[in-house]
C-alpha cells in the first residue's frame, strides 16, 4: 500500500488523541492539576433524621475548625502566600483591598474605603506542604459545623453564595454563633440541630478566588448579622450583598469589631 487511506489516518489521529487524554488525565490526577481546574469532587451528603425545628441548642463541648483535616485550610501570610494586610488598628486579617471604596457607603452617602472597614472573620484556602495558598483547590471542600448548635439563619448572598450561621451554648454559660460564608449545595435549614463536624455545605465555585470566609462572633449588641448602623445594613455593594465579612460603623465608639462581639475564629477555636 502506497499511502494511508483517509480513513486509517483518522482512525490513527483518533488513536494518538486517546492515548493523550489518557496520560493528561493520569498526570493531572498525580499532581492534583484537576482539583486546581475543577476543585474537589462534592461529598457524599448524609440524609438527615427527623427533628424538631428550634431545640434548645445543647452546650457545645468542643470547637473543631470547619474545613478538615485543618492543616489542608489557611489564610493568605504576607509574604509567603500573598497579599494580606494586617489592620493595625485591631490587629486583625484584612485582605489588600486597601483604599478601594466601591461597595461601602456612610450615613451621609461618602464612600467607606475597605482600609476602614474591620475583616470580621478569615478567610480560609487550600494550602501546600509550604503553607503556600494553591488556588481554587477549596472549591467544593466540605463545610463542618464547627460545634454542636442550632441553625440560626442561611441567607442567599447573591453572587456571594450561601451564609449559613449556627447558634452554639458555651459552657461557660452564654452563646456564640459560627458564620459561614460563600457556600453552596446547603445541607442544613433555620432551627436545625447540627452536631459538631456535620457537614453542612460545600465551599462554593468561586474560581481561583474560591474561599470560605468563617465568622465566630458573640452578638454583643444586635441580633442580626448586619446590625443597624453599621455598613452591611446599608445596602449593595457592586449590586450584591453588603458586608461580605466587612463591618463598620457610622459610630466611632461602636467601630471597634470587639462591640460587635467578633472573636478570631481560629484563636477561638484553638483555644477550645
Ligand atoms: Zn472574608
Amino acid at each position: 500500500m502506497r499511502r494511508r487511506t483517509g480513513c486509517g489516518r483518522f482512525l490513527a489521529l483518533v488513536l494518538i488523541a486517546l492515548v493523550g487524554l489518557g496520560l493528561i488525565s493520569v498526570l493531572c490526577r498525580e499532581n492534583g492539576l484537576l482539583l486546581v481546574l475543577l476543585g474537589q469532587p462534592l461529598p457524599d451528603f448524609p440524609t438527615v433524621a427527623p427533628y424538631t425545628p428550634w431545640p434548645t441548642p445543647p452546650v457545645a463541648a468542643a470547637f473543631d475548625f470547619p474545613l478538615l483535616p485543618a492543616e489542608d485550610y489557611g489564610p493568605y501570610v504576607q509574604g509567603v502566600t500573598g497579599p494580606l494586610a494586617v489592620d493595625t488598628r485591631y490587629d486583625a486579617q484584612n485582605p489588600s483591598l486597601g483604599d478601594r471604596a466601591n461597595c461601602f457607603r456612610d450615613a451621609a452617602g461618602q464612600p467607606v474605603p475597605f482600609s476602614r472597614l474591620y475583616h470580621a472573620g478569615v478567610d480560609l484556602f487550600g494550602l501546600d506542604e509550604d503553607g503556600r495558598v494553591v488556588w481554587r483547590v477549596v472549591t467544593h471542600a466540605p463545610v463542618h459545623a464547627v460545634a454542636d448548635g442550632v441553625v440560626v439563619f442561611t441567607m442567599d448572598a447573591g453572587q456571594e453564595g450561601q451564609v449559613i450561621g449556627i447558634e452554639h451554648r458555651l459552657p461557660e454559660g452564654g452563646a456564640i454563633y459560627s458564620v459561614y460564608w460563600h457556600v453552596s449545595h446547603v445541607q442544613v435549614r433555620e432551627g436545625q440541630p447540627v452536631v459538631r463536624g456535620q457537614i453542612i455545605g460545600v465551599v462554593e465555585d468561586m474560581g481561583l478566588n474560591s474561599h470560605l470566609h468563617w465568622e465566630m462572633r458573640t452578638f454583643r449588641d444586635g441580633s442580626t448579622i448586619f446590625p443597624p448602623g453599621t455598613a452591611g445594613a446599608r445596602g449593595g455593594c457592586n449590586r450584591q450583598v453588603a458586608g461580605v465579612g466587612y463591618t463598620w460603623d457610622d459610630d466611632p465608639l461602636r467601630a471597634h469589631p470587639d462591640y460587635y462581639g467578633y472573636r478570631d475564629p481560629t484563636a477561638f477555636v484553638a483555644g477550645r
